[in-house]
């Protein structure tokens, strides 16, 4: 179980998702996973996906 740096706390995987608008009205979305603080502190920190 990894912690938090910042409080020690354990981390949870969530899902994220980062939406850019371009300047040309396209819209991209981009889904990825984070490791979050249980506590909430604001620690995140954005996982790699992995290779299959
Ligand atoms: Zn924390």
């Amino acid at each position: 179980m990894k912690e938090c740096p910042e409080c020690g706390a354990s981390l949870v995987e969530d899902g994220a998702e980062m939406i850019t608008f371009e300047p040309d009205e396209s819209v991209v979305i981009d889904a990825f996973m984070v490791q979050a603080c249980s506590n909430h502190c604001g620690y995140a920190v954005r996982v790699q996906a992995e290779e299959e």
